[in-house]
């Protein structure tokens, strides 16, 4: 080969080579475009056009031309219209205003997008060990831990829970089917209903939905329907129906759908209310739709049976006092052995005392208490339970902010006084707990506010006279600050 051949072939090579390089080069950059890419859309999600709520709260969106996204509900309303109104609906290409959305094409930022919110790494979620449901007892030491009182309370529903669960467990063993175990609550307000309920599911890892008897109506009424209480469920269940199928539903209110004690109009949103939900209660196949609470066509539906779902119902209840007053006293006045007819007047807590007769005197239909075997009863707060409320609970207000100022290096203190003045007046409020984090929230701003001011600040003590409004809390600098008796 001649030198000139040689030459030749070497610069081709070196020429390819070159390509080579660039070609790889260009992959690259690709490559890095497309990686950026794929992050941008792996961080940011998109928005509504209508609605502008983003696609995590909303669900996967409708992408239309000019990048414009529509979430399925705005969608849905859309079509709604569209039928309602004078547009024939095969016409919708020609909507005009209505979904004509290219003369917005200047309006819409550049990219619909939010930045989607870091997830957060969740714990291990799975659902309890049928096969190791935790004894009642040790259900009742992990509630302790949290819920001050309710002793009887406490012990009823980890028995029952525990039972319920058995009983799931044992369904497939043979023919004697273990009854249900859904349950009354009845107690005033603030004393702890939802807290127990929520503590429970949270020590059973099991998913949990809260729902306000009050806005529940009959299918077709405006309000929400009895089903979407287990849309909710399996939203709690991350849409896992399996784990859906054990949780518990909580219904609070379940008083304000007793039937009305006037006979002359029908009513609507007590008793039918509570007739929807005996199919419910018993364990029946349910269809809802996933990741909303409304049927349309637009979201997908599923089944679920809500045989082994825990049903709690809780209440005040105001005026069952009265009725189970009235009873007894009738009873205790009648035959020889008459005792004096007011003899229950003076009782307290009555509310133990309870039946089903009452109950269905006050307004709830046989076959919904029917369904309800487990009944019981919790007390008001007293002043003494109330100061525990503040301390004692693993999550205490009291341990809350005193945290909180930890973290600045100041050390705070309620004194005994304090705390009772604390429960005196929330025991004013009548809204039982409920008023202690009000309470504490309005004092507690001046001493947030006021404390970080001054670095030398090391101790903060709350006094009754503080408390009262009789004077200020008592501070002490670092390096002078008295040793507590305590300590
Ligand atoms: P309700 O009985 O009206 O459902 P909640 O359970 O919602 O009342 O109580 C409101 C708040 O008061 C709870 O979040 C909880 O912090 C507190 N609380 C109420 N009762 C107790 C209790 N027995 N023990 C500890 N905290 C309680």
């Amino acid at each position: 080969m001649s030198d000139d051949m040689n030459k030749d072939i070497e610069y081709n090579l070196t020429e390819s080579n070159k390509e080579d390089k660039q070609e790889v080069k260009d992959s690259a950059k690709d490559k890095k475009i497309i990686d950026k890419e794929k992050e941008y859309k792996d961080d940011y999600e998109d928005i509504c056009y209508i609605c502008r709520r983003p696609e995590s709260k909303v669900g996967k969106m409708i992408h239309i031309p000019n990048n414009i996204c529509i979430c399925s509900d705005c969608m849905q309303k859309t079509f709604d219209t569209i039928n309602t109104g004078n547009v024939p609906y095969m016409d919708m290409m020609n909507l005009g205003p209505m979904m004509n959305f290219s003369g917005i094409q200047n309006e819409i930022p550049k990219s619909q997008k939010l930045k989607k919110k870091k997830e957060e790494k969740k714990e291990d979620t799975k659902t309890i060990d049928l096969k190791n449901i935790p004894a009642p007892h040790v259900i009742k030491r992990q509630l302790d831990d949290y819920v001050i009182g309710q002793e009887h309370a406490k012990k009823v529903i980890s028995v029952a829970v525990y039972n319920h669960y058995k009983r799931v467990a044992a369904n497939a063993m043979d023919d004697i089917e273990i009854e249900k175990s859904n349950m009354l609550m009845i107690g005033p307000t603030g004393c702890g209903k939802t807290y127990l309920v929520k503590t429970l599911a949270r020590l059973l890892n099991v998913p949990l939905a809260i729902t306000d008897a009050t806005a529940l109506t009959e299918a077709g009424y405006i309000g929400d329907d009895v089903e979407s209480v287990i849309s909710k469920l399996l939203a709690a269940a991350d849409n896992d129906v399996e784990k859906a199928e054990r949780g518990i539903v909580f219904i609070d209110e379940i008083d304000k759908i007793a039937k009305k004690k006037s006979t002359t109009n029908r009513d609507v949103s007590g008793e039918s209310v509570q007739q929807g939900m005996l199919k419910l209660l018993e364990g029946a196949e349910v269809e809802v739709p996933v990741g909303a609470t409304n049927k349309n066509a637009m979201v997908p539906l599923t089944t679920v049976n809500t045989k082994n779902i825990l049903f709690i119902c809780g209440g005040a209840f105001p005026d069952l006092e009265k009725i189970i007053k009235a009873r007894l006293n009738k009873k205790s006045s009648i035959g020889f052995g008459a005792e004096l007819k007011d003899k229950y007047d003076t009782e307290t807590n009555l509310l133990q005392k309870v039946t089903v007769d009452d109950l269905r005197e006050f307004g709830m239909i046989p076959e919904f208490i029917g369904r309800l075997p487990v009944i019981y009863s919790l007390e008001g707060l007293t002043k003494e339970m109330l100061v525990e409320v503040l301390k004692e609970p693993k999550n205490a207000i009291l341990k809350q902010y005193k945290k909180l100022l930890a973290l600045d290096e100041v050390d705070l203190i309620f004194d005994d006084g304090a705390l009772e003045a604390i429960a005196e007046k929330a025991l004013e409020k009548k809204t039982g707990a409920r008023a202690l984090r009000a309470i504490i929230e309005e004092f507690m701003l001046d001493i947030m506010y006021e404390i970080p001011k001054d670095d030398n600040i090391g101790r903060v003590t709350i006094t009754r006279d503080y408390i009262e409004k009789k004077g200020g809390p008592v501070i002490e600098m670092r390096g002078c600050i008295t040793p507590l008796l305590t300590e």
